[in-house]
């Protein structure tokens, strides 16, 4: 297969407005005429089929929730990046290009990442036109603070909850739609697969959630906004939920899955306290703005945090990334709070935490303003830990959060299956080899409200898509085969738990494809994997029916597909002999320890193809190349 990304040449700060020129639109009064899924209503999925339905599309939004205001991207903590140079401090569309490019690791399409920086203002602009209540400096100017790998300030935010006020103004803007009648929101449906007719994404099959009623949907276009797969790693800071069956099962049908391998550990979680514990959470990055990160210098040093005198603390961020500090991005801080648990001078009762300490903020600042920027993530701290941040520092530890990879789309925001667009964190787009924080809320509303608006219009124009009938032999197979899984994971007469699969799974990835990978540990993963699969198949126990709200069922299926995704995760992982970003293969380090990228031979999109069960996937590559931002050894020293 050729990957084609449609990728404007030209001066790159017009070939976005010259795209849209070139792309074909369609006639107000016909738009009527198409139909539209949009599988998601988080930020991306909401913002697209409130955009669409304003459009005058027929637009089907579905989303496994019992609302959409309930999407994953409601926990959104810190904040939303956006050129718009508020502070005077240098910033511009060309600093947040470039910094997002580097960030990258220079594993993104430079032509997606600039567009993305354009938008970025538009996106501040319609949110506030929405009464996003973003926080405000005294004059009344909206207020930015900094993210990691950004020497300037310019990221919104609303308190601890830009998510969740972001996502009220989709919402808003979507219930808008459903009142006038453009949008019908299907809460509670889970999308089980794709249908493709003729080579078009033409469908897809649902499962209702309430009474496991399998259905056919058919529209002239399909879009996906089902989020990222952090969840695969069994912990993370994903809500519990998140899963990458829609993503997965279209990939089986045909759509190409890049950079699988590329996922992001966040520095700033809570460490992991027990065995049996399923969730992690996320203290956000916007507290490096004002924390700042040590660990003591002695190794094994017990003494409470508060008895550990400034000489023998050592801010390792601020001595080894001098420039940045404390606000590195997070793949280098994460790999650099592993390498200071792994010689010994980890925090907590398990020694795998390093201390992020509010103290000096709270002198200068004085307690309310740390309060009136990070309350309620202090609270949150609090109450999981049983520990007063104002009083003693935090303990944080990386957790699995953010997944680059995802469905390879060009720069349309198309996959390879015609007629199929992702968004949002399912899709690879923008971020690279590790994404900025405060960067993904920007590229899903960017997708949702200022990107598929014109690339769909341009599709459906050229494509013309035939109509096409529910009845139709592919609408036929992807039902039988979404029933059969259903049945097979009910049939089953074994004695284990979803979850203890899961979390058995979860750590053989952590183990050989979190932080660190080696080709031995790779290798590992690749045979046990397979194992482990079979062994759920057979032992897996799925209690309760298919005719009734059974989340067994639910979790049961995105496990099924987790496993799969894992395997094909780690063979990229073994496949990209480099490391870059998020992907640091020990085997290629530079003397201090950073990741050692191979541009002569990696600089590319690696874009997997589902080759059937039985046989390996098979690669295609998207030559990456850089016009404008030169690949350099990243550094923030
Ligand atoms: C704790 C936390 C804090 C974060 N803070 C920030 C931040 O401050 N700034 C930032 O930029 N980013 C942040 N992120 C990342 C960001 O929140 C996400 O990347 C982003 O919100 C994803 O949005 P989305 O629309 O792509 O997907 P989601 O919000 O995850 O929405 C997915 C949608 O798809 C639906 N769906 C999924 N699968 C199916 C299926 N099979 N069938 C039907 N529907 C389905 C769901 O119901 C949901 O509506 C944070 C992430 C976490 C975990």
């Amino acid at each position: 297969m050729q990957l084609i990304s449609h990728a404007p040449t030209g001066p790159i700060a017009q070939s976005w407005d010259k795209h849209k020129f070139d792309l074909k639109l369609i006639n107000p009064a016909n738009k009527r005429k198409y139909n539209i899924i949009v599988v998601g209503s988080g930020l991306a999925g909401g913002a697209a089929a409130a955009s669409l339905g304003e459009l005058g599309y027929n637009v089907q939004c579905f989303c496994y929730q019992d609302s959409p205001r309930r999407a994953h991207s409601i926990a959104a903590q810190g904040g939303i990046n956006a050129a718009k140079n508020y502070h005077n401090d240098g910033d511009s569309i060309y600093r947040l290009f470039y910094d997002t490019v580097k960030g990258g690791d220079f594993r993104s399409r430079e032509a997606n990442v600039y567009r993305l920086a354009q938008v970025s203002v538009n996106i501040i602009d319609q949110c506030v036109a929405q009464g996003v209540p973003f926080a405000r400096e005294y004059g009344g100017l909206l207020d930015n603070r900094s993210f990691g790998g950004a020497q300037v300030s310019r990221t919104f935010y609303a308190r601890g909850q830009t998510g969740q006020q972001l996502l009220l103004g989709a919402y808003q803007a979507l219930e808008r739609q459903i009142g006038l009648g453009t949008v019908k929101m299907h809460p509670r449906m889970d999308m089980l697969d794709l249908i493709v007719v003729d080579g078009q994404a033409r469908g897809i099959v649902t499962r209702s959630l309430y009474d496991g009623k399998i259905e056919v949907h058919m529209a002239d276009a399909v879009v996906l906004a089902t989020g990222g797969y952090g969840n695969v790693f069994y912990l993370s800071t994903n809500a519990k939920g998140c899963n990458a069956t829609a993503i997965w099962r279209a990939y089986k049908r045909g759509a190409l899955f890049a950079n699988p391998c590329f996922t992001q550990i966040h520095p700033t979680c809570i460490p992991v306290a027990g065995e049996y514990q399923s969730k992690l959470t996320l203290m956000s990055e916007s507290l490096r703005n004002d924390g700042r990160i040590w660990v003591p210098k002695q190794p094994g040093d017990k003494r409470a945090p508060g008895s550990i005198p400034e000489s023998e603390r050592d801010y390792y961020l601020e001595r080894r990334y001098p420039s940045f500090g404390n606000l590195v991005p997070r793949d280098i801080a994460s790999r650099a709070a592993k390498a200071e648990c792994d010689s010994g001078r980890g925090v907590g009762e398990t020694g795998l935490g390093v201390y992020l300490d509010l103290a000096d903020a709270i002198q200068r600042l004085g307690k309310r303003t740390i309060a009136e920027r990070y309350g309620n993530l202090i609270e949150m701290y609090e109450r999981i830990t049983g520990e007063n941040p104002y009083q003693v520092p935090m303990r944080i530890y990386p957790a699995s959060h953010y997944t680059m990879g995802g469905l390879w789309v060009d720069y349309n925001l198309m996959s390879t299956i015609p007629g199929l667009f992702v968004l949002g964190e399912a899709n690879f787009s923008d971020h690279g080899a590790n994404r900025l924080g405060a960067s993904a809320l920007m590229q899903g509303l960017a997708d949702g409200y200022f990107i598929i608006p014109y690339t769909i219009g341009d599709y459906l124009a050229t494509a013309k898509p035939a109509k096409v009938s529910a009845d139709s032999p592919a609408a036929k197979e992807a039902v039988a085969n979404a029933t059969a899984i259903t049945n097979k994971l009910l049939n089953g007469n074994g004695t284990r738990t979803v979850d203890s699969f899961h979390r058995e799974l979860g750590k053989i990835v952590w183990d050989n494809c979190g932080m660190g990978r080696n080709e031995a540990g790779l290798k590992k993963a690749l045979a046990q994997i397979p194992a482990l699969r079979e062994d759920f198949w057979k032992n897996v126990r799925v209690l309760g029916a298919n005719e009734e709200f059974n989340q067994s069922l639910e979790r049961a299926g995105r496990v099924a597909d987790f496993f799969e995704l894992a395997e094909l995760m780690c063979l990229d992982a073994l496949d990209r002999r480099e490391s870059c970003g998020g992907h640091f293969r020990e085997e290629y380090q530079t003397p201090e320890g950073e990741a050692l990228r191979d541009d002569a031979n990696y600089s590319y999109v690696a874009a997997w193809e589902y080759q059937g069960e039985s046989r390996s996937p098979a690669l295609t590559k998207e030559p990456l190349t850089f016009n404008y931002v030169h690949p350099s050894q990243r550094s923030y020293k």
